[in-house]
């Protein structure tokens, strides 16, 4: 039996007491599908080639790891930039997007389903299915369709097709719905890319591993530079947690790394409008797996807020459920104003404008205390354009 560790859950995909497989029985054959396999397909010597060949050569990784010299000045430490927003597309879904796809191939599947809210999920799976010249149908609730006309147009762009959910509160959840009724129905040809630690086990698993590259990455360089591999903290946003859980991943054995998940607070945590999962939300199941989650007494989930649309999301993968249970990782959270005002600090320190969930890492540097020799490591998930019409707002 596989031993279970912060990096490794155990045979039945629990981290501590959350993950789990609770899944519909005709969903069944899927998930078998991918449990037995993924681990014999992603340590696969010509998969490695090939996915290496990739993240280089199309994402464009290594990405820099940037001392970032008015920032660290400005907090009296030195803050390093994991640089995920120059991966192509703009963040880090694309290391995830590129392995599955990858994946996908070596199962034999000719078609990729997806779900996507704010779109950027769903514009980094029609990517890597355009370089695969396969099939690709995203599932979007109409309401987000409508909100995020230029993710639709450029999942168009790339060849997909984007189907509304219609049901329900025609957003997130409701997409998600409709890619599991599509992958029931759908259960040879097809493989479902999620693109965050959530779900039914493999998925956080398999989710993580793709996007500990990043963690990989920054051992290496902050070796490089500094002379350590290992930084005092590492600060990360979390939506569903997988630029977190890439972030961590080399260092969660590793007791004398601070690491630092930041969700989303909203307007307030107890606002009523918020998604800091961690403090409101309470063990439950959502898509597949048992993890904390925001819902009401008699267990319906509650619409959670924040103003970067990566970050509205009302669970957490279980990975960091087990994180904060075990208390592994510090969670903190920002409110959309601080997280905007961490935008306009990084803007005008260094010249780099971040996405706004990247934006709630920043702002946590704020509420964390340094002394002048320490190494800290923000990963800056995505790059701020796809959100420019939002700081337009806050432009005097
Ligand atoms: C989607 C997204 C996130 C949130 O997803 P995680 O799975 O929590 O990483 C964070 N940052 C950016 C830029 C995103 O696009």
């Amino acid at each position: 039996m596989k031993k279970q560790t912060y990096t490794t859950p155990n045979e039945y995909g629990y981290y501590g007491s959350f993950g789990g497989a609770y899944i519909p029985e005709m969903l069944h054959r899927n998930v078998e599908e991918l449990k037995t396999r993924y681990l014999d397909i992603i340590n696969d010597p010509s998969f490695k080639k090939e996915l290496d060949e990739l993240l280089a050569d199309y994402a464009g990784r290594p990405t820099p790891l940037y001392l970032a010299k008015r920032l660290s000045a400005q907090f009296g430490t030195n803050i390093y930039l994991k640089r995920e927003d120059l991966c192509h597309t703009g963040a880090h879904k694309i290391n995830n997007t590129i392995g599955q796809i990858l994946l996908a191939e070596k199962l034999g599947k000719k078609r990729i389903i997806a779900e996507t809210g704010a779109g950027q999920h769903g514009v980094a799976t029609a990517t890597v299915c355009a370089l695969k010249g396969i099939q690709c149908i995203v599932y979007m609730g109409e309401k987000d369709i409508e909100r995020q006309a230029p993710n639709v147009a450029r999942m168009k762009m790339l060849g997909a097709t984007v189907v509304p959910a219609l049901s329900g509160s025609k957003t997130l959840k409701d997409a998600t719905n409709e890619a599991i009724r599509d992958w029931i129905n759908h259960p040879d040809d097809t493989h479902y890319i999620i693109g965050s630690v959530v779900g039914p086990h493999p998925y956080p698993d398999m989710v993580t591993l793709f996007q500990s590259v990043i963690s990989k990455e920054i051992r290496a360089q902050l070796k490089e530079k500094t002379g350590t591999e290992l930084p005092s903290s590492v600060v990360a946003c979390v939506g569903g947690g997988s630029n977190a859980a890439g972030a961590f991943y080399h260092f969660l054995d590793e007791k004398e790394v601070e690491l630092v998940a930041v969700e989303a607070a909203g307007l307030g945590v107890n606002s009523g409008q918020s998604a800091a999962t961690s403090q409101l939300g309470r063990p439950g199941i959502l898509h597949g797996s048992k993890s904390l989650l925001m819902q009401t007494e008699d267990g319906q989930v509650v619409e959670p807020h924040s103003i970067s649309a990566g970050l509205d999301y009302p669970g957490i993968g279980p990975l960091h459920a087990h994180l904060f249970e075990t208390g592994r990782a510090k969670f903190l959270s920002a409110t959309d104003q601080e997280a905007v005002e961490a935008a306009f600090n990084l803007a005008k320190m260094e010249g780099i404008i971040p996405a706004l969930e990247s934006s709630h890492a920043l702002s946590a540097l704020t509420r964390l205390s340094f002394s002048k020799n320490d190494h800290v490591v923000v990963c800056l998930s995505g790059r701020g354009d796809k959100d420019l019409a939002t700081y337009m707002k806050y432009i005097k």
